[in-house]
């Protein structure tokens, strides 16, 4: 019996499956983490403890509510064995504790085939898309439309498709 190759895909965690913390606006995430909307993929890397532990906090699992229907949609499709998930996120290595309780909390840990966190502190971009190569990933689900601009032009063998926070159409996006 031949056994059917299952379909990789990947997804994004913030903005995708992780909300933001509420109450803080999105422009104003913005200017703290990255450049400003119009300065392209520039990203600040914090350097200094006290910015490293603002946003430590600021990612701690109480300030990021799930997106709860693209959780628990990915947590559906996590069960289906024609899918091999990973996440794949930019997020540098110091957030690497508050991802894994982010994801132990909201019960996602162990679900998917595994987590890549940007453990070197690359440019987001830049590691989303050696992981994604990497990975041949079939399919990438991504909140910035910026990054997702970048990867299909890098990666054109992936089909990486712009979501939000609104749960998305799934089946209908990848045509199953
Ligand atoms: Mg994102």
């Amino acid at each position: 019996m031949v056994q059917e190759k299952k379909i990789k895909i990947g997804f994004d965690l913030d903005g995708v499956i992780i909300g933001r913390p509420p109450l803080v606006p999105r422009g104003l995430l913005e200017r703290l983490f990255r450049g400003t909307k119009d300065s392209g993929l520039i990203y600040r890397f914090p350097t200094g403890k006290r910015h490293q532990w603002l946003r430590k906090i600021s990612h701690h699992y109480f300030f990021r509510p799930p997106i709860k229907d693209n959780l628990a949609f990915l947590k559906k499709i996590s069960q289906d064995p024609s899918f091999e998930i990973y996440l794949i996120s930019g997020r540098y290595s110091f957030l690497a504790k508050e991802t894994t309780r982010w994801l132990v909390k909201r019960e996602l840990a162990g679900k998917v085939s595994r987590v890549f966190i940007n453990e070197i502190d690359l440019p987001p971009h830049i590691f989303k898309k050696k992981i994604i190569k990497k990975l041949e990933l079939e399919f990438y689900f991504e909140d910035d439309d910026q990054i997702v601009a970048f990867l299909r032009k890098e990666v054109p063998q992936t089909k990486t498709y712009w979501v939000d926070s609104k749960s998305f159409d799934f089946f209908r996006i990848i045509g199953q």
